[in-house]
C-alpha cells in the first residue's frame, strides 16, 4: 500500500504544495525589502493565535491567521515610523507571541506535543476543513503575489521612487506583511510557526543564486518551495520526525547544490563581457527586465551623455530610453 492510499498523506501534500507555492512567493518580496526574518516574527505571534484556538474551541487556522495579521500590521506601523527604538519593540512583540501562545495552550489544558504539530508541523493533522481553509488562503497569497507583481516589485526595490512616481507605497507595504501573516498560518500544519520563514528565505535564496531578474528568480523560487515540500512531508511518513525539520533541511540542501552551479554561472557571465560581448562595447540591444521608475532631468539619478542620447546611472547600470522600455547600456 502506497502513502497515497492514506487520506491525510493526500491531504498533507496538497497542503505542502500550496505551502511551497506561497512562501517563496511572500519571501522574494521580504527578501528584496531586507525582511527577512519578517516570517519569523509572524510565526511566534501566530503562536498566541493558536492557542487562543485552543481555549476558545475555535478553529486555530481562523484564531492564528487573525492574530497573524494583526502582529504584521502592528509591525509594519512601528517600522514606517522608523524609530530608533523599532527593533526593540518587535524583539518585544515577538517574545511576547511565544509566551503568550506558551502560556494560553497552558491555561487551554493543552500538552506540548499539541503546541509541537503548530511549531513544526505533522503529517497526520491536517484535516479537511483546515485543508479548505489553507486552499483559499494560499490561492489569494498566490494570486495577489503574482497578479501585483510589477507593483509590489516596485516598492520592495526603492521606496522612494515608488512613491515619486505615485504608488500607494504604505498600501503595498501593508498589503505584503499581510500576505505574509497569512501565509505563516497556511505553512503552520506543514512546515510549523518556528520554520516557516525558512521556506520564506531559502528557496529565494537559492534561485537568486541562479538568475538575476526579479521575474525568474519569483518562479524559480516558487518551484524550489514545492520539491523540497513534498519531499519533507513523503521523508516523515518514512522516518517519524516533524515535517517542518525534513522540508527545511531538503531546502538548505538545494540551497548547498546550487552553490557550485552559481559560481559557476556568474564566471561564465564575467567571462563574456571580457570576451568583448559586452553590450557597451557591441552595441547589442539588452532591455532591462523590470524597470518600474521613470528617468528624467529632476528624477536623481547622474546623468551621462552617450552619442546621440543620455544614459541615467544607478545600482551600477546605465540605463537609455528606448520607446517605452529602458536598455542595458
Ligand atoms: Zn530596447
Ligand atoms: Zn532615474
Ligand atoms: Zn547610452
Ligand atoms: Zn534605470
Amino acid at each position: 500500500m502506497s502513502f497515497l492510499d492514506y487520506d491525510f498523506m493526500q491531504r498533507a501534500l496538497i497542503a505542502a504544495v500550496l505551502t511551497g507555492l506561497a512562501a517563496p512567493a511572500v519571501g522574494t518580496y521580504l527578501v528584496q525589502r531586507r525582511l527577512a526574518l519578517m516570517g519569523d516574527g509572524l510565526g511566534h505571534v501566530a503562536l498566541t493565535g493558536v492557542a487562543v484556538g485552543l481555549l476558545t474551541g475555535w478553529a486555530p487556522v481562523w484564531t492564528s491567521v487573525a492574530v497573524a495579521v494583526l502582529g504584521a500590521l502592528a509591525i509594519d506601523a512601528v517600522r514606517a515610523k522608523g524609530r530608533a527604538s523599532a527593533d526593540v519593540a518587535l524583539a518585544m512583540l515577538f517574545y511576547g507571541g511565544i509566551a503568550g501562545g506558551v502560556l494560553i495552550t497552558g491555561l487551554a489544558g493543552s500538552t506540548a506535543a499539541t503546541l509541537n504539530t503548530y511549531l513544526f508541523g505533522s503529517i497526520t493533522t491536517v484535516s479537511s476543513d483546515d485543508l479548505w481553509v489553507v486552499a483559499v488562503l494560499a490561492v489569494v497569497v498566490i494570486a495577489l503575489g503574482v497578479g501585483l507583481a510589477p507593483q509590489l516589485f516596485a516598492v520592495c526595490q526603492d521606496e522612494e521612487f515608488a512613491r515619486v512616481s505615485g504608488l500607494p507605497v504604505r498600501l503595498y507595504s501593508m498589503l505584503i506583511a499581510v500576505m505574509a501573516a497569512v501565509t505563516v498560518t497556511v505553512a503552520m500544519r506543514t512546515v510549523g510557526l518556528l520554520l516557516v520563514s525558512a521556506l520564506m528565505v531559502v528557496p529565494v535564496a537559492t534561485a537568486q543564486q541562479l538568475t538575476r531578474s526579479f521575474r525568474t528568480t519569483f518562479a524559480l523560487a516558487m518551484a524550489l518551495g514545492v520539491v523540497p515540500s513534498l519531499g519533507g512531508v513523503v521523508f516523515s511518513y518514512y522516518v517519524d520526525v516533524a515535517p517542518g525539520a525534513s522540508i527545511v533541511v531538503a531546502s538548505l540542501c538545494g540551497f548547498v547544490l546550487a552553490w557550485p552551479l552559481g559560481s559557476l554561472l556568474r564566471r561564465r557571465r564575467n567571462a563574456r563581457s571580457v570576451n568583448g560581448e559586452d553590450p557597451r562595447v557591441t552595441g547589442a540591444h539588452v532591455p532591462t527586465e523590470q524597470h518600474p521608475h521613470q528617468h528624467d532631468d529632476e528624477c536623481g539619478h547622474p546623468k551621462v551623455e552617450h552619442g546621440d542620447h543620455s544614459d541615467y546611472l544607478h545600482d551600477g547600470h546605465l540605463h537609455a530610453a528606448h520607446g517605452r522600455h529602458y536598455d542595458e547600456h
